[in-house]
């Protein structure tokens, strides 16, 4: 099937790049690109080569005046209405920008949703540009997006607009094939914390918690000479195997400041550790330290020091990512430094603060540089859930409601088959609850 898509001649680079994540990536479609001419009316227009076309209206990229950018606090959505109309895989979806219309007819079809822009919106973050909004360690608040002021941040909408899409394309050819996806748990344990101090844990329990089972526990650790940090390493590695996964064990090469506890894994015995964990088929993924993420100098250092430590335990720097310490992201700087670096993926994308899909996708995807107008080889995997975010900041703690949050979010993207990308810090096994939560949300 020959597909064509024609598009309005301005942001054009913008335009293919949304047009060659829908098709290419996520639908495994080949297609062409045409420009319609001046003066058309601004749509995006799917051509079969057989006749019918789906017509998706621009309500975005079409409206900039001549010369100026997109990129504007005036043009983040105040409202998004949640528009009822057929061929969509919920009960309503979710119109960043166009407006609810959808028309059936025989033999097109025209949306008046536009789930190019909208989804744009999502993958590019360009909102996160343009908002002054920051939290204590600079980074954009879950809580200041569109997507959860507007309440659809639980929802990956851009996985909604494809399955929209999908239904009008089945609808003009239904003997349309698309790639298939399969659900996949994709588990990351980010090593923050690694040192151990035994007199510390002793009198935290006596002093701090006045908890005697605490302090049986400590002693029982101090008795054994046994680093708990590491052995929760080994905890996640094996549980993880006993259900077929590997798990990305990232990790600091390089402290770049007080956020960042120096671990020398140069060191005989944490050598050791990264080999029993890679020969166990676990990978060892880069985590760079607090201050990397707008500097390139000690993005470079630490670069260069994860390399040495992968030397030294002969695991090769090939198809390896990671994720930024903090979650600390530019949009401006850190995808490049990544990209340039040769890393084939980043899974830093999910809020500190908020769980959910920060991309409206859970699928991976390639970066789009706005800055540069762009496509990256650099993939995102996005970030769905971490430990904290639930407990911690969502201030749900280890409740009932917690445990939901956790199921919802990996339910929902078993629904749309994508990437469960799930953090848990082997910092973070403090009680039984910890344990507790960890397996019930794996074998979930
Ligand atoms: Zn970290």
């Amino acid at each position: 099937m020959n597909i064509r898509v024609a598009i309005p001649p301005q942001f054009t680079q913008e335009r293919e790049y949304i047009l060659e994540v829908f098709f290419r990536h996520y639908l495994g479609l080949s297609y062409t690109v045409e420009y319609l001419p001046e003066g058309s009316e601004p749509c995006w227009i799917i051509r079969m080569d057989d006749g019918p076309e789906i017509v998706v209206e621009d309500h975005f990229f079409s409206r900039i005046p001549q010369g100026r950018d997109y990129r504007e606090a005036s043009r983040i959505p105040t409202t998004v209405v949640r528009a009822k109309l057929p061929m969509t895989p919920e009960e309503d979806i979710p119109v960043v920008y166009g407006r609810p219309f959808l028309e059936v007819g025989a033999p097109s079809v025209r949306c008046g949703v536009d789930i190019f822009s909208s989804a744009f919106f999502m993958l590019s973050r360009w909102e996160e540009t343009v908002l002054p909004d920051r939290d204590d360690y600079q980074r954009f608040p879950g809580s200041s997006s569109v997507a959860y002021k507007q309440g659809f941040l639980l929802r990956p909408i851009v996985n909604e607009y494809l399955e929209l899409l999908k239904n009008m394309l089945r609808s003009v050819a239904p003997a349309i094939q698309f790639k298939k996806h399969t659900f996949q748990q994709r588990v990351s344990c980010d090593v923050d914390l690694l040192r151990y101090n035994h007199l510390r844990k002793i009198a935290g329990a006596i002093i701090k918690y006045r908890s005697f089972k605490k302090l049986k526990k400590s002693l029982e650790n101090l008795r054994r000479w046994k680093n708990p940090l590491e052995e929760n390493m080994f905890f996640i590695a094996k549980l993880n195997e006993g259900l077929g996964q590997r798990v990305e064990f990232n990790i600091i090469p390089l402290s770049t400041g007080p956020h960042d506890e120096p671990i020398n894994y140069r060191s005989a015995s944490k050598r050791k550790l990264l080999s029993q964990l890679a020969e166990r088929g676990h990978l060892i993924g880069f985590h760079p330290g607090f201050n990397t993420s707008d500097n390139p100098e000690l993005f470079a250092q630490s670069v260069a020091r994860y390399r040495q430590i992968l030397e030294n335990i002969h695991y090769p720097f090939s198809d390896v990512g990671g994720r930024q310490h903090f979650l600390k992201w530019s949009h401006e700087i850190t995808p490049q430094l990544w990209e340039a670096h040769g890393f084939s993926y980043d899974s830093t994308l999910g809020y500190a603060d908020r769980a959910g899909f920060r991309c409206g996708t859970c699928w991976p995807f390639p970066v789009f540089d706005i800055f540069r107008k762009k496509t990256l080889r650099l993939m995102e995997v996005p970030l769905i859930v971490m430990e904290y975010t639930v407990i911690k900041y969502e201030n749900l703690e280890y409740s009932a409601e917690a445990l939901s949050r956790f199921f919802y979010l990996k339910s929902v993207t078993k629904k749309y088959d994508g990437v469960f990308t799930f953090l848990w810090h082997n910092s973070h096994f403090e009680t039984e609850k910890d344990f507790e939560f960890y397996e019930a949300i794996l074998k979930a």
